[in-house]
């Protein structure tokens, strides 16, 4: 696919953009070089007065920004404004708080000083994807851009208008020219810009394929990366909680994003007591979603971004249920629509060995398991090679400690929805990737950690 804009409700081309050369991203790195020499020795209070300008353009325009990232791939418009006041936090979140992130460490040694200072880098590389196309984007910049580095930006193929009006955005709030840079290029040309020596490190939120692929580019460069891959996320529910609540949040936390979120929650794993109360408020809900145009405010669920990832979760759906898995919910495409829809779906009673169990459902798909209890509930959800957030349903405090300690997952909720947030860390262990963005952990991932020693 080239980089173009798609609508995904439609199936409509409505802008096609021709790749950068190698002598236009040349040209990209030298810009951005050139930048960093400047950037880098700015005080804060400059580069925290065009942090909160970033935000406030986000804010004023907010609705031409949603439907930007509506069109392009397909999030209902009311979600997509949301997306837009999140990217305005994450900026006003940096902007007051890298000061006292970066401050130096004082550690008394046998020198007359010694600290640890925090120091830019230089040029980061962010390779991006389409499904949250403006948060991706300003969780990384707000940090880097407040720690001095200077970014340059591959977004995904798809979401180009997107990715243009976030380094116009920087622009536009004061940041100097090549601060925040926008490439468009397909991913064959990103491996070139990761050998480069003025590109310092790189970040990667997508597929494993992608991050793999990244990182043993960047490996061979010894190049730091920090990766945020798929996730197959449980939603465990034990005996003591309110039915009621748990199966809403159930049904929001998996249907965010028309079930395209790598923190969406994938496997509900029921207590066998409750499974088929909990079963039959799942289906009800599910059922009710409407399904139509992104733009309509009423509509919950939106078409899937691309035919691709329609074609992949309809696969996977109908592996599951060729193998015995029991439709409750759902289940097919909706061919009657001109886009990439997908009826939100339910599947249970999932055999062993289905890919239920192994694979990432990127689309509005629940998989409900039952399980006699807690051993064999945190046994199944720590099954698969994922681990980026796992949300657990309890009201007894030792059942909650042990989720809290045994489950493997870069984040645990407890009674709630994995959702990120500026002030709380984010990221997986094992195949889910590793390193962290947000919070004073994020804006550490991109510096030099520098040692000071003075006599
Ligand atoms: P993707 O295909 O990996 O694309 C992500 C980005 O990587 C795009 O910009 C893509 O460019 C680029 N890319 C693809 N192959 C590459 C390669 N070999 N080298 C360098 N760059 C490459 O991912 P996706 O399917 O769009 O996104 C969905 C995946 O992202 C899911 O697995 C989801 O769970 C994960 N995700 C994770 C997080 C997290 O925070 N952990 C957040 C959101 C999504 P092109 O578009 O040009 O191919």
């Amino acid at each position: 696919m080239g980089i173009a804009t798609i609508n995904p409700a439609t199936g409509e081309t409505i802008k096609t953009f021709i790749p950068l050369t190698d002598a236009e991203v040349e040209a990209k790195l030298v810009t951005a070089e050139r930048a960093y020499k400047q950037y880098r020795h700015l005080p804060f209070e400059q580069k925290a007065q065009w942090m909160n300008a970033a935000a406030d353009i986000l804010e004023q325009r907010k609705s031409e920004f949603a439907a930007m990232m509506t069109l392009e791939m397909g999030k209902t418009f009311k979600s997509a404004v949301a997306e837009v006041e999140k990217c305005a936090l994450v900026c006003r979140f940096y902007a007051e708080k890298a000061p006292e992130f970066l401050a130096n460490v004082p550690i008394a040694t046998d020198a007359d000083q010694s600290f640890v200072a925090y120091h830019p880098l230089g040029i980061i590389l962010a390779v991006m994807p389409w499904n949250f196309p403006f948060w991706q984007v300003f969780r990384f910049l707000a940090p880097a851009l407040m720690a001095g580095n200077v970014g340059i930006l591959k977004h995904a193929s798809n979401v180009p208008q997107c990715a243009l009006a976030i380094q116009e955005i920087v622009e536009k709030a004061g940041f100097p020219e090549g601060v925040f840079q926008t490439l468009l290029i397909g991913a064959s040309q990103v491996a070139k810009i990761v050998e480069d020596d003025r590109v310092q490190a790189a970040t990667l939120t997508g597929s494993e394929f992608a991050g793999a692929s990244l990182a043993a580019n960047c490996g061979k460069q010894i190049k730091k990366t920090v990766l945020e891959l798929g996730g197959s996320d449980p939603f465990i529910v034990l005996e003591s909680v309110d039915l009621e609540v748990a199966a809403t949040t159930a049904v929001t936390a998996r249907m965010i994003n028309n079930g395209q979120s790598c923190i969406a929650a994938k496997r509900f794993i029921v207590a066998e007591a409750i499974a088929d109360e909990f079963e039959q408020r799942m289906a009800e809900k599910i059922k009710a979603l409407q399904v139509g145009d992104p733009m309509d405010p009423q509509t919950d669920i939106g078409p899937l971004a691309t035919p691709d990832i329609l074609q992949e979760i309809d696969d996977l759906v109908k592996a599951c249920v060729s193998q015995g898995a029991r439709v409750v919910a759902g289940g097919q495409r909706l061919s009657d629509l001109p886009g990439n829809f997908y009826a939100p779906t339910l599947l249970a009673d999932l055999p062993p060995g289905c890919p239920g169990y192994t694979e990432e459902f990127f689309g509005p798909v629940a998989l409900l398991f039952r399980v006699k209890g807690i051993d064999e509930a945190i046994a199944l959800a720590n099954s698969t090679c994922f681990g980026l957030g796992a949300s657990a349903w309890t009201n007894n405090a030792a059942e909650r400690d042990r989720f809290i300690k045994e489950l493997e997952a870069g984040a645990v909720f407890i009674n709630g929805l994995v959702k990120s947030d500026p002030r709380l860390p984010f990221g997986g262990i094992k195949r889910s990737g590793y390193g962290r963005e947000l919070s004073i952990q994020g804006i550490h991932e991109f510096v030099n950690v520098k040692t000071v020693w003075i006599k």
